[in-house]
């Protein structure tokens, strides 16, 4: 077989390939794709049974929520109202007089604090196929890093390639911020400013129809593609934005008093109050292009999180770190627990890492790593409890023996 036949799906030669199926004319297919076929084919019609949209009222969407995520109230309300509305319009069988605009979303706030989560959490709360990415990952076409198109292949693979799905899922564009047009980008292969890639990615935000390699990877010109629709498809930005309370502050301050002048009472505001004030001119003064901004009408700021949020956290949601522990534990048939002072102390060791909630992971591990190494080995022990000490000092947690109590030795 000559060596330049290409595959007429995915593009790659013969010689890439080693092998290809000839079809009728100038058709023809390699083996990778008549296996991604067979695999889309197996999985689609399971996938298809389940794919349906669980639309509920933006009140039960927060309740939902508040099973899992801990604060963040105000973002929580906007989310639900927000991609209520988002689903009853694509839903909605009725015919329209009035154009309702798509409602994507930004998430603005510190790092930790629960904006990737609550976008997972609602897509399984609504059964919709959802597609994470790091905005600084893009890049526009030509460069060296990932084309945006990639995060609609992400979706695509979330719902097993059922394209009717994935044109109702949910893209999480993650660290949207850092591609502001002032950003600097510390690799001279990619694009510098940003702006190129706010560019690429304000083409499959603005609701069209984009052609998607089906497999990933750059697009090049004899590749076969799948053509998604984004016009519903839900997007959510998501970044912290640093300083742009700055940028709020200076408005507010010359809209009050003039120019330059910005006002002492509104320099003691609060961060989270400032970025509940953001308007869409503030972002672009931070750097982000009008027209991408146009296309993120629902801002919700998220707030910083408190050492008893963080307690919280630890204990309160369905899958609780602490509840994940006390599980894990009660297999070997010992009951852990963790004294108030030391949930205190883990919350206050994790807010020092500055990383929001990501922290307590990692504090927890550190504390539990070795009375998990020990406990299948203790003969007799049936509690096992954490004191502040164990998290302050690493001393010894007590442990509680089936006849008496004392500390192992
Ligand atoms: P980011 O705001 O940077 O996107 P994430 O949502 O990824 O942060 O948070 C990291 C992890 O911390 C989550 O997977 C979750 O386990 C936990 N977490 C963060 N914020 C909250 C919160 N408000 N309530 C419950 N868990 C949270």
């Amino acid at each position: 077989m000559p060596k330049q036949i290409r595959c007429s799906f995915c593009g790659k030669t013969y010689k890439e390939t080693g092998r290809m199926f000839h079809g009728i004319r100038d058709a023809y297919i390699c083996p990778d794709c008549i296996e991604l076929l067979h695999e889309i084919l197996r999985i689609e019609p399971a996938a298809r049974a389940k794919g349906e949209i669980k639309l509920q009222t933006p009140q039960e969407i927060k309740k939902e929520l508040d099973k899992y995520v801990v604060g963040q109230e105000h973002a929580k309300k906007v989310l639900s109202v927000a991609v209520y509305n988002h689903y009853k319009r694509i839903l909605s069988k009725t015919s329209r007089d009035v154009d309702i605009e798509k409602s994507n979303i930004l998430m603005i706030g510190p790092t930790g604090v629960g904006k990737t989560y609550l976008v997972q959490t609602l897509a399984k709360i609504l059964n919709v196929p959802l597609a994470i990415g790091d905005a600084t990952a893009l890049t526009e076409a030509g460069y060296v890093g990932e084309d945006v198109e990639n995060l609609l292949v992400r979706l695509l693979q979330a719902c097993n390639y059922d394209l009717k799905m994935a044109e109702m899922g949910i893209v999480y564009i993650d660290e949207i911020d850092k591609i502001s047009r002032k950003s600097e980008n510390p690799s001279i292969t990619r694009d510098v400013s940003g702006e190129g890639v706010q560019q690429a990615l304000l083409k499959i935000v603005e609701g069209d129809k984009v052609n998607v390699p089906p497999k990933g990877g750059r697009k090049h010109p004899e590749q076969a593609f799948i053509q998604v629709n984004t016009k519903n498809i839900l997007f959510i930005g998501g970044g912290t934005f640093d300083g742009i309370e700055n940028v709020v502050k200076y408005r507010i301050g010359k809209a009050a008093v003039g120019f330059n002048a910005p006002i002492k009472a509104q320099e003691d505001m609060r961060k989270y109050e400032l970025l509940k004030l953001i308007e869409p001119e503030d972002l672009v003064k931070y750097g982000m292009i009008p027209e991408l901004v146009g296309r993120f009408p629902v801002i919700t700021p998220l707030h910083d999180l408190t050492e008893d949020d963080l307690v919280k956290i630890l204990t309160e949601p369905k899958n609780a770190l602490v509840k994940q522990y006390q599980e894990l534990i009660k297999m070997d048939g010992v009951k852990l627990y963790f004294e108030a002072d030391a949930l205190h102390a883990i919350a206050k060791k994790a807010l020092g890492l500055k990383t929001g909630a990501r922290g307590l992971r990692g504090a927890m591990e550190d504390i539990m790593l070795d009375i998990m190494y020990r406990i299948p080995g203790l003969k007799g022990v049936k509690e096992c409890i954490i004191t502040r000490s164990v998290v302050e000092n690493n001393e010894e947690p007590i442990f509680v023996y089936r006849e008496k109590r004392r500390k192992a030795e």
